[in-house]
């Protein structure tokens, strides 16, 4: 893929870098942030003043809509840095997409393509000294869109702000996930908005997953909300199964997030020759599996922590552990999708998006 550069983007640079005050060998995930940030408004029925400003923080109205109603969505996406300093981001074409998807389904104006990739080259560029190189380096793009509008009625807002910020990361690993599976609580239902990144999904996860924390697991596995016997995501990440040598993964639907890792995931394990079935997942066929010993991983993939390995299950009451796995396909795709990241490997897929 290459750059679009319309120049639209005003850009006004910090008088001096904060650069020196981070401690890149102590980052704790998205609280610090780079020097840039990009601010574009909707209003008078366009989006208007793409402006590239130094990151700080922003006056809005406490009657702003998006406190009472919760019309908000958002990204997460990576820019990489290569052994020779070169920046890549990874399919930004797919976050655009989905940003635009989640905004129509809460009501939010599409944005424009031109401004998002003018604003994400101007941007990483800018701020290019935050990427650090090394595997799990990244800066974390986190592209979002409130509604600004001043007005407690519920109705959408007529006014917004796309606005996207850079945090500087390191490789996200919190050791191996345990995680419940679930038999009562609902991430999304038939219809909702489970497809989206609307901000109000994260804020009804937090509840059930704090309970799955009181009993030492991290995570949640969430099932299908009318009869909680299908497997559908692992906390805000897609998930995976391994069953023999076989990759099971559940459809995307309008209850399931079509997760950029998830789909690059299931090509290169085709590519690789790996049997994958996109296929709903009872919750009774893991279980069975984990039983006589045909389970052989889960995983969750997401672009925050890339893949992240589950060594235990817990689902009605009982554990279920996952014993380590020699060949772990987490490990290999893992490192297949860092590597095409990272530009150390073939790019077969145009997935990688340089940044000049
Ligand atoms: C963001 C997200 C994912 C992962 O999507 P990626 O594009 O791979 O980062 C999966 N599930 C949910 C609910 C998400 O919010």
């Amino acid at each position: 893929m290459t750059a679009i550069s319309n120049k639209n983007v005003r850009v006004s640079k910090v008088e001096k870098s904060r650069i020196s005050e981070v401690d890149f060998s102590n980052l704790v995930f998205g609280k610090n942030f780079s020097d840039h940030m990009f601010v574009c408004d909707y209003k008078d029925g366009k989006w208007q003043n793409p402006s590239i400003i130094p990151y700080g923080d922003m006056t809005i109205s406490p009657a702003a809509k998006v406190f009472h109603y919760g019309q908000a969505v958002f990204e997460g996406m990576k820019a990489y840095k290569d052994d020779n300093g070169n920046a890549w981001l990874f399919r930004p074409d797919q976050n655009f997409k989905r940003i635009n998807r989640s905004s129509e389904r809460l009501a939010i104006p599409a944005f424009r393509e031109d401004y998002f990739f003018e604003a994400l080259d101007t941007l990483v560029s800018l701020d290019k000294e935050w990427i650090k190189p090394g595997d799990g380096n990244a800066l974390y793009i986190r592209p979002f869109v409130i509604a600004t509008e001043v007005g407690v009625s519920a109705s959408p807002s007529t006014e917004y702000k796309f606005i996207i910020v850079m945090s500087p990361v390191q490789a996200y690993y919190k050791g191996d996930v345990k995680v419940v599976v679930a038999e009562h609580f609902s991430r999304a239902a038939d219809g909702g908005v489970g497809f989206t990144k609307a901000a109000g999904n994260y804020a009804g996860q937090f509840y059930p997953t704090n309970l799955a924390k009181e009993k030492g697991f991290q995570q949640v596995i969430w099932t299908d909300a009318n009869e909680h016997k299908y497997l559908e995501e692992a906390g805000t990440m897609n998930v995976f199964f391994r069953v023999g040598d076989t990759l099971l993964t559940a459809p995307t639907n309008d209850r399931i997030l079509d997760g950029v890792t998830r789909k690059s995931v299931i090509q290169l394990a085709k590519d690789a020759g790996v049997n994958v079935e996109v296929r709903r997942v009872p919750v009774s066929e893991i279980v069975e599996a984990a039983n006589n010993g045909t389970l052989k991983e889960i995983f969750g993939a997401g672009t925050a922590a890339v893949i992240s390995p589950v060594s235990a299950f817990s689902f009605q009451e009982k554990v279920y552990e996952i014993p380590k796995q020699k060949d772990s396909y987490a490990t290999r795709f893992k490192k297949a999708l860092m590597d095409i990241q990272y530009n150390r490997a073939e790019d077969p897929y145009g997935w990688r998006y340089a940044v000049d």
